[in-house]
């Protein structure tokens, strides 16, 4: 039921917890070149605040859909800069997708990470080519769309093109965000929200396919 599914969403939220911690410095020093250095704090403080959020949803017997809102209410809250903002946007608009009585089927992974994806660019208001986290998300979005199950497989299939947009941004000038400022310093370095949200995709993709 949509019992056993918010268990499993913890469970996913948990193990992103874990690969943002384990990035923390790295993504950290990717900002610090154009931005202001806090891209892995800022990920790490936002995505335990929502699987906390979405723990404590879980055990007042909440189901899917309200336990991933809360925890996007969560992220935002907490997590702060752009980056919590959007987070905190794509899991509340992914959790819309899912219902509390109903359980996770596969087919609907896939459009709530389109929905995710759509609320982060109304939200942000940024383009491909920004120099942005929807740089890696809009291939993404692309390939989920073109082939969206199995979830696990096909998520890990599009992550990997995020994985190389993300990378591809390293070419290019930011025009948004903080990085702006220091526009010309970002050349060489990839944008660290393209390449935070690669490695959650990568990971989501293969907790999914097992
Ligand atoms: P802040 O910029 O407030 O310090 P973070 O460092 O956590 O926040 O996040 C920076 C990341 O946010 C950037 O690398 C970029 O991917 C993303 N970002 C910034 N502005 C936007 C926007 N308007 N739309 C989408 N993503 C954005
Ligand atoms: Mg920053
Ligand atoms: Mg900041």
């Amino acid at each position: 039921d949509s019992r056993a599914s918010a268990g499993r969403v913890v469970d996913v939220l948990d193990a992103l917890q874990d690969l943002l911690e384990d990035k923390e410095e790295e993504l950290g020093r990717m900002d610090a070149i154009a931005g202001d250095g806090d891209h892995g704090s800022g990920m790490v403080i936002g995505i335990r605040a929502a699987a906390a959020g979405a723990r404590r949803a879980r055990e007042q017997g909440a189901g899917a859909r309200t336990v991933l809102v809360q925890a996007g209410a969560r992220w935002s809250a907490d997590g702060g800069g752009t980056s919590g903002a959007l987070w905190g946007a794509f899991l509340t608009a992914a959790g819309r997708r899912f219902s509390d009585t109903e359980p996770i089927t596969d087919e609907l992974i896939a459009p709530a990470l389109l929905a995710g994806v759509t609320a982060v660019r109304e939200l942000g208001g940024a383009e491909p080519g920004d120099k942005t986290m929807v740089d890696a998300m809009v291939p993404f979005a692309s390939a989920l769309e073109a082939k969206p199950t199995p979830a696990g497989a096909a998520i890990t299939a599009a992550a990997e093109d995020a994985a190389s947009a993300a990378e591809a941004t390293a070419s290019i000038t930011a025009s948004l965000g903080r990085a702006r400022f220091l526009n010309e310093r970002s050349i060489g370095t990839p944008d660290p929200g393209a390449v935070s949200f690669s490695m959650m995709a990568a990971l989501l993709g293969s907790l999914l396919s097992s």
